[in-house]
């Protein structure tokens, strides 16, 4: 048996308003090709770069939230390589004395060591025109990208996914990354390689890249140990290669083998001056980077977050970790609930039905709302429910004003129209009906109109009664009291 071994590099796009060594605007949704660019950005000789103090501030955030030794003082280095995409003929990045060094991320099944953040430039974009020509789009040309490489920690696709997951949320919830994946703002490669069980020798390893997913993430990783087990069951040598992800047919193909690898030739980037955390002497207090302050100021980190809803909200972990996946949706959730909480405290409820409205505001988010939202291809920013009206729909749908059917047809208006539930249940003459003697008439109009199903009630079916239940609420539309509904059946039957 072998064990598995893979390390990770990442990179993401910092959503900065300006670029990393000019002021250009950073604008990753910008559809114009070369309309954010100015001499520094498309590398013209003479000119000179000078260090955007956001951009390392949200790597030493990073830092921070991936538990990092911070540097007290950095440096750039020129990486030298020729290509389109990169106009100096180098990309500014940091060699041997990064941002941050030496962290981890918990993850559910043990600790991820990470060896170093830094921050680099990204390249411009090349895109290869169906007329045979190529194309260069300087637009992200030295836009700010910050690079995480972890030890070979991980031992499993699974948990090579899950680094990937709990990474983007930490990103997002910093603000530093909108880490959209499919839109290449985080990028993952995969260091992967197989050892006898045991042995503190590793094999060789590839490097898997173009992977734009966390399902090909997964993938990948899943095919490569077992093209590398198939390998190494021959008895034959595993070569150490760059390879892709062909995301139709599923396999990696070898891209670059290890002999033509770049030699880079890094040297110290003579243009900047080393960078310095913290207090200096000398500094203007504008240009202070203060790694304390910006410790202090990291907000509630998913991770946590998820272990306090369940605590506070009694929920599963199933339920939290479907509300923190997104932070705008676990702002939303804690909104919905001090609305719920004022409600309860208007209208003299119990603290049993406040927990009960959490209970349900928490399935209606993970359910409905959800649904909502996929059906949309929309955010949770961008919904127009209120997080007051959706707390009004569900305390009407807990006080029993409104059916659950009901409450349904009322979100999904609400999600159309911005409306508020009472506006559109009275609208919608959606008020539930509790009158017995009103039901009672139309289930007799419902017992006269199927003899069948009344039969076979009668004849000791009892599951029939639901099908007489349903036709109860298909005339009244949802709005029937469901217990009502079948007590008044039962005794009619009876
Ligand atoms: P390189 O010099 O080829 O870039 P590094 O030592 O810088 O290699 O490591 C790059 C990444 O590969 C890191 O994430 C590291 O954890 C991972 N890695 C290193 N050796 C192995 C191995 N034998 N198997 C799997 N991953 C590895
Ligand atoms: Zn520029
Ligand atoms: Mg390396």
């Amino acid at each position: 048996m072998r064990d598995v071994v893979i390390g990770l590099e990442i990179h993401a796009q910092l959503k900065t308003s300006s670029k990393m060594f000019c002021s250009c605007k950073n604008d990753p949704d910008e559809k114009n090709p070369n309309v954010n660019i100015c001499p520094v950005c498309l590398g013209h000789p003479g000119t000179l770069p000078t260090i955007n103090k956001k951009a390392v501030e949200y790597v030493v955030k990073v830092g921070h939230a991936l538990n990092c030794k911070i540097a007290g003082f950095t440096k750039f280095d020129r990486k030298n390589y020729f290509y389109p995409d990169i106009p100096k003929g180098y990309q500014i990045s940091q060699y041997d004395l990064p941002l941050c060094e030496s962290g981890f991320l918990e993850l559910s099944e043990g600790k991820v060591r990470i060896t170093r953040i830094h921050l680099e430039e990204d390249t411009a974009k090349s895109i290869h025109g169906a007329s045979g020509y190529s194309y260069v789009d300087f637009n992200r040309s030295s836009a700010p990208l910050m690079e995480l490489v972890t030890e070979p920690d991980i031992k499993s696709a699974q948990q090579a996914k899950e680094f990937c997951e709990e990474l983007q949320k930490i990103l997002q919830y910093l603000e530093v990354s909108d880490a959209n994946m499919e839109k290449g703002q985080m990028r993952c490669e995969v260091n992967i390689s197989l050892k006898e069980k045991g042995s503190d020798e590793f094999g060789t390893k590839v490097e898997i890249k173009n992977l734009n997913s966390f399902k090909a993430v997964k993938e990948a990783i899943e095919f490569e140990i077992k093209r590398q087990s198939e390998i190494l069951d021959k008895k034959e040598k595993v070569i150490q290669e760059t390879r892709g992800w062909d995301e139709n047919k599923k396999i990696t193909f070898s891209q670059r083998k290890k002999e033509s690898a770049h030699d880079y030739r890094y040297f110290p980037e003579p243009d900047l001056p080393t960078l310095y955390i913290g207090k200096k002497e000398g500094l203007p207090s504008k240009d202070i980077i203060d790694s304390e302050v910006i410790k202090a100021s990291l907000p509630e980190l998913p991770k946590a977050k998820f272990v306090r809803f369940q605590e506070t909200f009694f929920m599963s972990p199933h339920d939290a970790s479907l509300l923190v996946l997104s932070k705008h949706l676990s702002f939303y959730f804690e909104n919905v609930v001090s609305e719920l909480r004022e409600l309860a405290k208007e209208n003299n409820k119990d603290e049993e039905f406040e927990k009960k409205l959490i209970k349900t505001a928490i399935n209606y988010i993970n359910t409905d709302l959800r649904k909502i939202l996929n059906e949309k291809n929309q955010d949770i920013k961008d919904i127009k429910i209120s997080e007051e009206n959706f707390a009004e729909l569900i305390f009407m749908t807990v006080d029993k004003k409104i059916t659950s059917a009901a409450a349904k047809a009322v979100l999904e208006e609400m999600a159309e129209t911005g409306a508020d539930p009472d506006h559109i249940v009275e609208q919608k003459g959606l008020l539930q009906i509790d009158d017995p003697n009103q039901i009672s008439e139309i289930a007799k109009k419902v017992i006269e109109e199927n003899p069948k199903p009344t039969e076979d009630y009668k004849k000791g079916n009892k599951n029939s009664i639901q099908f007489l239940l349903g036709q109860i609420m298909a005339k009244t539309k949802g709005k029937a009291n469901p217990k009502i509904a079948k007590e008044v059946l039962e005794k009619l039957l009876s």
